[in-house]
């Protein structure tokens, strides 16, 4: 098949192949199969052929249109792990039958400062998200994971360590980078106390990862169910948030906290855990605003900061830091079928940490 894509020269021709998806056409519309169009591979590409996509909550953020800049049809995942089918004439990384991973960008301008100095996600020209982003490549915008084969730049595929279990390595594309991106900025080691607030697909990976860097890790989380739990998952201590008495055990004692809750919470509560120049990064990324009181930053000079993903070759050394340390994410896999359902329970904090759709069940006849 072609589409065409329309540029200042003109109208280009480009080929195309249809592969099943998942996806919906607004915001309060259900997630339904759909088909899309991906492009036949070009010289740097690899073809991937996707067996295992993670389920974020910036899927679910974006499939309801809470940031408020989604383009429809929308087809969320950004957490893919598959087998390579085909690749470009000029790709030297990857051949076919490889295993291969895609996380939250395909592409980005590679030349300004921030490619330069790998860290894409921040590219100036705006990195080329996996899905809900112009696609340059047939004038449209792209796709992501809930679907049975994606078309990517070798540049922005990963390799995935041969000894993490395929299905539970999904979540570490996105779930893993963007809480492994800011521990590692913030030098976070022995000798330090963080906290990890909210125990969800992101604060889990966080825990696994802080614990790996050698820091004592305190989880604060509004589940009761969560608070043994949180200790099998590697946590020293775990606060429950809701009990006042509880969460005054360690102001002014921690040296980082990092905070993943997908909704409206008193940030002020967790930046009174940091010590003298202790940082609060956010990544969880609520629709609405957080207040942010004065005299919860100035007597102690606490920083409070933001962090999105991480880059690529940082999204590789990833992934090889939980090849050594044996570390993967604990999931539930569910069928394609089941995503509607998933975001409910997702938006209930009822998951285990990561829903992982077995790609399998959208090749199935009849399925939608
Ligand atoms: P998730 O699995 O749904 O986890 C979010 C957790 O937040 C829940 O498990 C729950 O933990 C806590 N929570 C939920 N509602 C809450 C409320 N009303 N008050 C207090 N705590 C609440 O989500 P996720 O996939 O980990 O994503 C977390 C957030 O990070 C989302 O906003 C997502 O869009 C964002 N994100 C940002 C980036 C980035 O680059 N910065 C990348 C990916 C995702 P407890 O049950 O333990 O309280
Ligand atoms: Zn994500
Ligand atoms: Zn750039």
């Amino acid at each position: 098949m072609e589409t065409v894509k329309a540029t200042a020269e003109g109208a280009v021709p480009v080929k195309t192949k249809e592969v099943k998806a998942f996806g919906t056409e607004a915001a309060d519309a259900a997630l339904e199969q759909l088909n899309i169009q991906r492009r036949n591979p070009t010289p740097q590409d690899v073809e991937i052929e996707i067996l295992y996509c993670g389920v974020c909550h910036s899927d679910l953020h974006t499939a309801r249109n809470e940031w408020h800049s989604t383009v429809y049809p929308c087809v969320p995942g950004h957490e893919i792990v598959g087998k390579v089918t085909r690749v470009g004439s000029h790709v030297t990384k990857f051949k076919e039958g490889d295993l291969a991973a895609v996380g939250c960008m395909v592409d980005s301008c590679r030349e300004c400062d921030y490619c330069n100095e790998g860290l894409e996600q921040y590219c100036s020209e705006g990195n080329t998200g996996t899905y809900n982003s112009p696609d340059t490549h047939l004038g449209t915008h792209t796709f992501g994971g809930y679907s049975e084969g994606i078309v990517v730049n070798e540049g922005y595929v990963l390799r995935v360590p041969d000894n993490l279990e395929l299905a539970a390595t999904a979540p570490l594309l996105c779930a893993g980078i963007t809480t492994y991106s800011p521990l590692k900025k913030w030098n976070v080691g022995p000798g330090q106390k963080v906290g990890i607030v909210g125990l969800g697909g992101l604060g889990h990976m966080a825990v696994k990862l802080a614990k790996a860097m050698g820091a004592e890790v305190i989880v604060y989380t509004t589940s009761l169910s969560k608070v043994e739990d949180a200790k099998r998952l590697g946590a020293d201590d775990v606060v429950l948030s809701k009990d006042a008495e509880q969460m005054a055990k360690y102001t002014g004692k921690l040296h980082f906290v990092l905070d993943a809750v997908s909704a409206q919470h008193d940030i002020n509560a967790y930046l009174n855990l940091l010590r003298v120049d202790g940082s609060l990064v956010l990544v969880g990324a609520p629709e609405q605003p957080l207040p942010t009181a004065a005299f919860s930053l100035i007597p102690f000079r606490r920083s409070f900061a933001g962090s999105m993903i991480g880059g690529i070759a940082e999204t590789q050394e990833m992934l090889d830091f939980c090849g050594k340390h044996n570390i993967v994410s604990d999931i539930e896999m569910i069928d394609m079928q089941q995503i509607n359902e998933a975001y409910e329970r997702l938006l209930k904090g009822d998951v285990k940490y990561r829903f992982v759709i077995d790609m399998a069940s959208l090749k199935k006849e009849n399925a939608g």
